[in-house]
């Protein structure tokens, strides 16, 4: 079955496969909005609650966008996607599993509270998107496990409860240690003051979806 509604979107055949593998026949409002923009290179601001899809708004745009690009030499870290907890940071990878288990790509999550031995390994190992919470990344950025100088793509989710929970320094000086030619997208429940100077700091010309 082809899943005609996601590929008129611009969602690739192999993508289209594993997501009528998960019985998605049509695409939600966040997604019909969010994936041409970011197909087309677009930087983005997502105004979205989580059980909107906005999951996959993002992570399909960046499988298909890895998945197309040449690479040369050994795999690098070309997409980061930063999620507050641990329990997004897993939900994430997972859904990059699911979504992205026909193109070839690797991923791995990273978050605190466990060892960070096998995080290094997998990191050692080679991967093209990496999925984490800000506070073991930096610790492992700081350890000179982990090199960010080839990430091409970037999304910060749930950015309000990244303020919340206190990392907004910690992404700063994430993003500082970014490539400045990158696609960036910022997802966020409510936009206060400080998620919004984010915002405006970290996208350029973003498209806005609501
Ligand atoms: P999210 O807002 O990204 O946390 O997604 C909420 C839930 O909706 C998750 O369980 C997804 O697997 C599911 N979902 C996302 N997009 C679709 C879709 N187009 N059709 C059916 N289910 C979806």
């Amino acid at each position: 079955m082809t899943n005609s509604l996601f590929s008129d979107l611009g969602i690739a055949e192999p993508i289209c496969r594993a997501l009528s593998a998960e019985n998605y026949a049509t695409p939600t409002p966040i997604q019909s909005q969010a994936i041409p923009l970011l197909l087309a290179g677009r930087d983005l601001l997502g105004i979205a609650q989580t059980g909107t899809g906005k999951t996959a708004a993002f992570v399909l745009p960046i499988l298909q966008r890895l998945a197309a690009e040449p690479v040369q030499g050994a795999r690098a870290i070309r997409a980061l996607i930063l999620a507050p907890t641990r329990e997004l940071a897993l939900q994430i990878g997972e859904r990059v599993q699911a979504y992205g288990r026909h193109l070839g790509l690797r991923h791995t999550v990273i978050l605190g509270g466990v060892g960070q031995g096998p995080q290094v390994k997998a990191l050692g190992s080679g991967v093209d998107i990496l999925i984490a919470t800000p506070g073991r990344l930096l610790d492992l950025l700081g350890q000179r496990h982990v090199r960010l100088d080839k990430v091409s793509h970037l999304v910060l989710d749930e950015a309000d409860r990244m303020l919340d929970m206190g990392f907004i320094r910690d992404v700063r000086r994430i993003v500082a240690a970014l490539p400045k030619t990158r696609q960036s997208l910022l997802f966020s429940a409510t936009m206060p003051n400080d998620v919004a100077k984010l915002a405006h700091d970290m996208l350029r010309d973003p498209a806005r979806v609501e």
